[in-house]
């Protein structure tokens, strides 16, 4: 099929609608987007972006960009509570030959998506209110009272859609049982800052873990998962026995703000049966959102985007594309999805038991969680 003529809505403009807006106006077809938020995020915290997404951002040609303002982590290490390391692993060598390993600012990386939209325009401060669909196309109206007709529209509208919930009949959205909260932190003084200026470096408790990456500009990006308590335990107490970094960077917390420097989120993920309605797809985390303990959010939503612009390239009609996307992309998404369920289980176990199986065969299991990612998506 050839793009020109066809037109497409993107319904969201996070980082899986910004990445199909370019991959779809790419392939030649009309697209617009529509974002609920007023404007670009002013400000938000770090993002990690393993071999395969950086791989994926080179193929959108938008790779350059973001390594420029990123951090290339070379190590991850991860250790007990007391900061005794269970194992370490080179990702460098774990993603040779598919991409680097980044993490930088989201707002950097928003900003570099934004800037690869080209002649997108963005309907800001915009959400649907209904979507109807026939044979012919999609009718969609919004809130402000817009309606348009496109041959295609997409819900790329992140965890608590709105396109899924007025065109798919369920409610896909699973809780995990986890509050999960993170902050920038000044990265520190050496020999603490050169250290860990290229490692991903997380510390296990029990039921909790306190993850840092370095992310460029004297920045740390702390992240924190614990249980969900109603309500949820001060991160004090959560981390009362870790040691450091995690007590200074907690102090570095309170002289930035406190809690309210903190984006704070329960952890929920999204399963469904399928992802498509006559002339409707969802993508991202609409579609198929898991925990966050792989890191493969911004990977799956980059890779989507690639794959639909080949699949709608090759297919002859948009109904075929949509079968032909979802049969390419649904073994890759289920293995994460698979992933991050066998990495919470191991949550579960004594630490004492945890830190023996993670000291023996710790690197094994990383790399068997990502070893078939790094195949072309
Ligand atoms: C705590 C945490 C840490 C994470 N860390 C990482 C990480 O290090 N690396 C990684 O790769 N992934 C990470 N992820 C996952 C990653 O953030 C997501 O997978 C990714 O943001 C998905 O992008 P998306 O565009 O599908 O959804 P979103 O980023 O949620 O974007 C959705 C967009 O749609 C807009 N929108 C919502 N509703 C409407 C509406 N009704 N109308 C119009 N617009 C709407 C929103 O404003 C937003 O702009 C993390 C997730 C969590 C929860």
């Amino acid at each position: 099929m050839r793009g020109a003529g066809v037109r497409i809505l993107v319904v969201g403009g996070g980082i899986a609608g910004l990445a199909a807006a370019r991959t779809l106006r790419g392939w030649g077809a009309t697209v617009e987007i529509l974002e609920r938020q007023a404007a670009p995020p002013g400000e938000g915290t770090g993002i990690y972006l393993p071999g395969n997404a950086v791989r994926a951002l080179d193929t959108l040609g938008l790779g350059a960009q973001v390594a420029e303002r990123a951090v290339h982590i070379r190590r991850q290490r991860t250790a007990d509570h007391r900061g005794r390391v269970l194992f370490d692993v080179d990702v460098d060598e774990l993603w040779d030959g598919v991409g680097a390993c980044l993490a930088l600012p989201r707002t950097d990386l928003h900003r570099v998506l934004l800037g690869g939209l080209d002649d997108v325009p963005i309907r800001w401060g915009q959400t649907p209110a209904l979507v109807a669909t026939d044979g012919a196309g999609v009718t969609l109206q919004t809130e402000e009272g817009h309606t348009d007709r496109y041959d295609l529209v997409l819900g790329a509208d992140g965890v608590h859609s709105t396109v899924r919930r007025l065109v798919f009949d369920t409610d896909a959205v699973r809780p995990l049982g986890q509050y999960a909260r993170r902050f920038l932190a000044p990265a520190g003084e050496p020999p603490h800052h050169d250290d860990r200026s290229a490692t991903w470096s997380v510390l296990l408790g029990s039921g909790s873990a306190f993850l840092t990456i370095p992310i460029g500009n004297g920045h740390l990006y702390c992240y924190c998962d614990g249980p969900l308590d109603d309500p949820p335990a001060p991160l004090r107490d959560l981390l009362s026995d870790y040691a450091d970094p995690v007590p200074t960077l907690l102090d570095a917390l309170d002289t930035i703000g406190g809690a309210s420097a903190v984006h704070a989120a329960q952890v929920e993920e999204v399963v469904l049966d399928s992802w498509s309605r006559t002339g409707v797809l969802l993508i991202g985390d609409a579609a198929h959102a898991t925990s966050p303990n792989m890191a493969q959010g911004a990977a799956m939503a980059f890779e989507d985007a690639i794959v639909l612009a080949e699949s709608l390239t090759t297919a002859d009609s948009v109904t075929e594309a949509l079968a032909a996307y979802e049969r390419r992309r649904r073994p890759r998404t289920d293995w994460v999805l698979a992933q991050t369920h066998r990495r919470d289980r191991a949550r579960t176990l004594p630490p004492a038991l945890r830190n023996i199986v993670l000291r023996r065969i710790g690197r094994r299991i990383v790399r068997s969680n990502y070893l078939p990612l790094r195949a072309q998506p």
